[in-house]
């Protein structure tokens, strides 16, 4: 494309706002157009936030946008009966010393063979089939790095990737808060419970990019939200809110704009979307233009959400039983134990409730606002969500909170909840799946969203995907954008 013509990106959540910054930056005029009223996208906004604990962009992503954000630590705190176990980068306190100290050993392990993997992240899937110079590149880069690890641990890489972190904690560590919380960082945000096929890694792409450390932009994650969007404007972008894209417009074989809800039609000769894959190709586009394969893999592409958010505000800061509170540089993971994560799993797979939800929380000391992201919340919940069960889950979170947080019920002032459900109908997202698509082993890599879907660009020339549903996939880490606005710089076709 030429400087200064236009492309348009559908949906400003962070991937399409870096995606738009990046393409601003190297001359071209990106029209950001997102439905909602706030830009963000499931970062959620001042009055709701969905993801106030990024694990972090890539660092390369916000240095080619020229964006400055400090990032500092969390640490994750499991309150059990006997104490609070705490996870940081340099220590882990309160936990048995066996199993701290197998912890550590195994996570310095996970940390080597993550860093090994991560070259094939911030870039296109590789391309098996391609005998192109870049791809080989990039896959003997990435051969060279895992042949780094040494023969032990490549070889113990290759056998626990395609495994279940149970059977690793298990083997490793053994069961108790410190497994509870890998457990829940395998499968936060999934429908895949510890004994899933798949999960030591996803465990490993969450690693990847920051040695599966949490951290929280210094200020709060509206600074990252504000930075994004004024890299976008300063080269000339431009952003506009409550503007919901209808349909992606083709002529020939060709996109040619978009039209609005409204019925403006904006010409275009490019379209990123970070809408999820299957609202892009088959509500926007249209299954007319895509060959009828395409299609019945983008319909079959597994999309259950199964995470609730819940904010508390809160009259006061929450107390564990030893009297102390967490502050906002910690995360808090309540689950007793990896066992407890899949027996959590097993209900919401068919369609219940668990008896116990799996739950990671944050508490904003600014704003004494409490929010909750509770696992295993099936978007289609047996019978439906009605004003029932909205109160049941609602109720079932307090007790769990009261059991971490006693006196919790008298601190709670308000309650926000979002299901699924909810989170599909605002965010267009199939199950309102945090990843905008499920990722299990088959559907990552190059068979990201769908198998012959990946690389961003999509078979009708000028549309290409840039949000998490693309190759790696979600959480606030910025890849797909990335890598989709890469791929239209690059000029990629299908
Ligand atoms: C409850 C919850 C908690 C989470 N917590 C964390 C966390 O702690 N850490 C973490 O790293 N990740 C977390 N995530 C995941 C993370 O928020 C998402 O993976 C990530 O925000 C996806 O970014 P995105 O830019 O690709 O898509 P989105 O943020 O979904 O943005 C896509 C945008 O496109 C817009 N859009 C869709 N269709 C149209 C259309 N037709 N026209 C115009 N606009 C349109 C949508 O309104 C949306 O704003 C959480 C997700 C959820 C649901």
């Amino acid at each position: 494309m030429k400087r200064g013509e236009r492309v348009i990106v559908i949906g400003a959540g962070h991937n399409g706002l870096i995606a738009a910054g990046l393409l601003a930056k190297r001359g071209l005029k990106p029209l950001v157009l997102e439905a909602r009223g706030h830009v963000g996208g499931m970062m959620g906004d001042p009055d709701f936030r969905l993801s106030t604990m990024p694990f972090a962009v890539w660092p390369q992503v916000l240095r080619a946008l020229g964006i400055d954000v400090a990032f500092e630590p969390m640490t994750t705190l499991v309150p059990t009966p006997q104490g609070v176990v705490g996870i940081s980068t340099e220590q882990v306190v309160g936990a048995e010393d066996g199993q701290a100290a197998a912890y550590r050993a195994l996570m310095s392990r996970l940390e080597r063979q993550a860093s090994a993997l991560s070259g094939l992240l911030l870039k296109p899937p590789p391309n098996l089939a391609s005998s192109g110079f870049g791809d080989l590149l990039g896959l003997a880069g990435t051969g060279l790095k895992l042949r780094g690890l040494g023969k032990t641990e490549l070889r113990d890489l290759l056998r626990i990737v395609l495994s279940n972190i149970h059977d690793l904690i298990e083997d490793e560590i053994g069961d108790g808060p410190l497994a509870a919380a890998l457990a829940v960082d395998a499968t936060l945000g999934s429908a895949m419970g510890p004994r899933s096929p798949g999960t030591v890694l996803t465990l490993l792409l969450r690693m990847a990019r920051n040695r599966g450390m949490r951290v929280m932009p210094k200020g709060g994650i509206d600074i990252l939200t504000g930075k994004l969007e004024n890299a976008v404007m300063a080269c000339g972008g431009e952003i506009r809110t409550n503007a919901p894209v209808e349909r992606i417009l083709v002529e020939g074989d060709r996109v040619t704009g978009v039209q609005l809800a409204g019925g403006e039609i904006v010409p275009s000769a490019a379209v990123l979307s970070s809408a999820a894959p299957a609202t892009t190709l088959l509500d926007l586009l249209g299954p007319q233009h895509l060959d009828a394969e395409f299609v019945r893999r983008c319909r079959k592409t597994a999309s259950t959400g199964m995470v609730a958010r819940i904010d508390f505000d809160l009259k006061d800061a929450p107390r564990f039983s030893g009297g102390t509170a967490p502050s906002g540089k910690d995360r808090i993971v309540i689950a007793e134990s990896a066992a407890a994560v899949e027996a959590a799993f097993n209900a919401a797979k068919y369609g219940e409730l668990p008896k116990q939800p799996v739950m990671e929380a944050h508490y904003d000391d600014r704003n004494r606002r409490l929010s909750v992201s509770a696992q295993f919340i099936p978007c289609s919940l047996k019978g439906g969500w009605k004003e029932e069960s909205r109160r049941a889950l609602q109720r079932l979170v307090e007790r769990e909170l009261a059991r971490v947080f006693p006196g919790f019920g008298s601190l709670a002032a308000a309650a926000r909840l979002m299901t699924a459900q909810d989170m599909a109908a605002a965010y267009r997202v199939p199950g309102g799946h945090w990843h905008h698509g499920e990722l299990r082993i088959d559907q990552l890599l190059m068979l990201r969203p769908f198998d012959g879907a990946a690389h961003y660009a999509m078979p009708v020339e000028g549309l290409y995907l840039c949000g998490a549903g693309a190759h790696p996939g979600g959480d606030i880490s910025g890849a797909p954008g990335f890598n989709g606005a890469q791929a239209l710089l690059a000029g990629r076709r299908r």
